[in-house]
């Protein structure tokens, strides 16, 4: 069944056995050991034509397909600045860390849409934009479409999703129809808008990545009948708010805050209540200087969308507010029985973040430094302790810059949504955050992995098992080629009935306070049996790791449960209903106010929510066809065309690449159903119906075209029943 590449391939040798390849192979089989195996065979075979390995479009045209040569084809290909290459289904795109001219043109985009073959054409983003594009007419009936951009933190995944959407708002403009003379007012225009302004509120710098989006997000390019852009709609995944009152060491928070302190004018600033040359305890480098630091940009971009200049005042009066609120610090108390006081120099921060919440003073001060606790139909005050206000304190922030975010998300979506009548079919963008793994990891990081995980077991179920399963329903005769399935690792996370989300939300849904350690022992006891977990005997830290698809984590149990459970205390809700800020009322009206003391099966947590929210993206993904792209990062310092062999070659392992490859260049590279493949050859049916069995072998030989395929087909069938029948 190999012999798809029909003498495509190139020849195999030892010549280039030594030095440097050796050496390398030798250091990642050190400490990547699930690379030994596949590396011990090949240390001995290169490709010999080195010279040509730039030229494979198609890593399916490798021979041998292997860990090795793969890298190397993609390294000679990344060194003569070519960053696209196909593997079979997916196509892998390489980051080259520098603006490309030319590559993403208009020019280039219409000559990709243009083209009778656009396959023909050299690998490019726009390939998988147009096929996708031109898939949706679909043979019989439209089809809807997702676009699935995974990689790790830093490869592209943002980048690729924005080149995806100018090309679709390019070639799909309704640009006959103009519906204003103001092309302000064009859809394309605000569909691409709603990236900046979602860049701007939930991406930010990390140390892996100067424009990391802290948050998933799945945009439906909505299209007419005749595929003409006529609105979108996003969803967004779990936005780490906790970055608004924490950012780990060396990162910065959220761009908006910067691009605030760096766009202002004098009278905004004056508005916002900030002092020349003021710091900022939530503004970690600030002095850093970022191309994205575009206050300017970003307000263009609410006024297309239509966020008037009222409401553009209220949004920003309340990030000023939270900046304030970050400056607050709190004293210990003399005694128990005493609330804490502000340290002295914050109180005028107080006053500030409560003129410009519109809040007042007192009262704020009072819900941060005293809980109000029930005890029965009366309530009891209790005052807080030093690190319960400052709690307090990060936690008004947090929920304050949820609630904004999400408002910005309905709002985009009030703007961008086409009437449902309008539209029939979409094409599915998603973006979600890549593998993460940390020093230390929480129930971030967790929640993030996971979602890498389904992702992964979409694409395995989709592609790596159901085109093999194919194949054996159809009788074909074809040995399984085997992939690492990662349903036990989902099964550890989110299984049932015991699972780390399960245990995770019981010990949540309690009403005592958690302890780090009693989880860790519950974990092992009741998960000890999966292979997907472990502990490091010797840690004093209460931990559990996971051996991910894409490489083990390690995460902290302190802390997780809270997180868990995301408490927001109810009178900070309160509060903030009572402001006289149009948009804070308006974003916390509706907001129920939860007891602390309220418990029971059904409380919500962050994890069941985030299972929900995926398993519903994950839903809506089955009933499209897919296209992946797999960004790889090719440094880890984000330099531009630096290509580290181990860093890639991790990355390649992690998303099975090699098994892709294997499974594409051994499969059949046109697959037509045959209902469809009737109706387009329905002239000679009479004999299609009658040696169909042979369709697959024209197929094969002749792939891009299926006249000839067809040829090939009936000249067999004739050939067997002259021979055997
Ligand atoms: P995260 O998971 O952290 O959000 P990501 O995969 O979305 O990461 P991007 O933000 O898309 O990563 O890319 C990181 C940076 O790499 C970009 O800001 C850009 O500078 C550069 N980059 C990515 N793709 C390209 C490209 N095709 N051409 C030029 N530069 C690129
Ligand atoms: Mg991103």
């Amino acid at each position: 069944m190999n012999s798809a590449n029909n003498g495509r391939n190139v020849g195999v040798g030892h010549r280039h056995g030594g030095g440097t390849v050796k050496a390398f192979i030798q250091k990642v089989q050190s400490h990547q050991p699930s690379l030994k195996e596949s590396l011990n065979g090949e240390i001995q075979a290169f490709l010999t034509d080195e010279d040509q390995l730039h030229t494979y479009d198609d890593l399916t045209k490798v021979n041998p397909v292997t860990p090795t040569t793969v890298l190397q084809c993609l390294q000679a290909r990344y060194s003569v600045k070519v960053f696209y290459t196909h593997a079979g289904c997916t196509l892998v795109a390489l980051n080259p860390f520098q603006p490309i001219p030319d590559l993403y043109t208009l020019d280039v985009m219409k000559e990709y849409h243009s083209a009778p073959q656009p396959q023909e054409f050299k690998p490019h983003i726009f390939i998988v934009a147009e096929e996708a594009y031109r898939n949706v007419k679909g043979q019989l009936e439209p089809v809807n479409q997702s676009l699935v951009v995974s990689g790790e933190s830093g490869a592209g995944k943002t980048w690729t999703s924005r080149c995806l959407m100018k090309y679709y708002a390019t070639v799909a403009a309704s640009s006959s129809v103009m519906k204003s003379q103001d092309t302000v007012e064009r859809i394309e225009r605000r569909v691409l808008d709603s990236n900046p302004i979602m860049e701007a509120f939930g991406n930010a710098c990390t140390l892996r990545n100067n424009n990391s989006s802290r948050f998933g997000k799945y945009i439906q390019l909505q299209l007419d009948r005749g595929q003409l852009l006529v609105g979108a709609s996003v969803q967004t995944y779990l936005l780490e708010k906790t970055r608004v009152a924490c950012q780990p060491a060396n990162e910065r928070n959220f761009h908006i805050f910067y691009q605030m302190m760096k766009g202002a004018t004098v009278e905004q600033r004056r508005e916002w209540k900030m002092n020349h040359g003021q710091r900022f305890a939530w503004l970690p480098h600030s002095e850093k200087t970022l191309e994205e630091d575009c206050f300017h940009e970003t307000v263009r971009a609410m006024v297309h969308l239509g966020i008037n200049a009222d409401r553009q005042r209220q949004i920003f009066r309340v990030l000023a507010g939270i900046l304030q609120l970050g400056n607050l610090s709190f004293s210990s108390a003399v005694d128990e029985t005493q609330p804490c006081n502000l340290e002295e120099p914050t109180k005028d921060f107080l006053q500030k973040a409560a003129e410009l919440l519109r809040v007042p003073p007192v009262e704020l001060q009072m819900c941060l430094r005293v809980r109000t606790l029930k005890a029965g139909k009366q309530s009891v005050l209790k005052p807080c302790s030093q690190a319960e206000c400052s709690m307090r304190r990060d936690c008004l922030a947090k929920v304050i810059y949820a609630q904004l975010f999400e408002w910005l998300v309905m709002f985009i979506n009030n703007s961008i949504c086409a009437d449902e009548s309008t539209w029939c079919n979409f094409i599915g963008v998603l973006d979600v955050y890549g593998f993460e793994c940390f020093y230390t990891n929480n129930l971030e990081q967790l929640c993030i992995n996971y979602a890498n995980e389904k992702l992964q077991q979409h694409f395995v179920a989709h592609y790596l098992r159901a085109q093999q399963e194919e194949y054996v329903t159809e009788g074909l005769q074809w040995s399984f080629i085997k992939y690492q399935d990662n349903q036990s690792c989902l099964d550890l996370i989110e299984g049932s009935p015991i699972s780390v989300f399960s245990l995770l939300n019981e010990e949540s849904r309690l009403n005592r306070t958690s302890d780090a350690r009693t989880l860790r022992l519950r974990l092992e006891k009741e998960l000890h049996d999966n292979s997907n977990i472990s502990w490091d005997k010797f840690s004093k830290e209460p931990h559990f790791t996971v051996s991910h698809y894409a490489g083990k984590v390690n995460y902290q149990l302190q802390g997780m449960v809270e997180k868990n459970k995301d408490p927001v205390p109810p009178e900070l809700i309160k509060l903030l209903q009572k402001s006289e800020d149009p948009l804070l009322r308006q974003v916390f009206t509706d907001k129920e106010t939860e007891s602390p003391n309220s418990k029971g099966l059904n409380k919500v947590t962050v994890v069941s929510k985030f299972k929900n929210s995926l398993e519903s993206l994950m839903k809506i993904l089955h009933t499209t066809t897919p296209h992946y792209t797999r960004c790889i990062k090719p440094n880890p310092d984000c330099k531009p065309l630096t290509f580290k062999k181990e860093e890639v070659i991790m990355q390649l392992e992690a998303c099975g690449i090699v098994e892709t490859i294997h499974i594409s260049a051994a499969g059949f590279p046109i697959r037509i159903l045959y209902k469809n493949f009737l109706q387009r050859y329905g002239l000679i049916s009479r004999h299609i119906n009658s040696k169909f069995r042979f369709h697959h072998v024209g197929l094969r030989v002749f792939p891009p075209c299926p006249l000839l395929a067809l040829l090939v087909s009936l000249t067999l069938s004739y050939l067997w029943e002259l021979l055997f029948l």
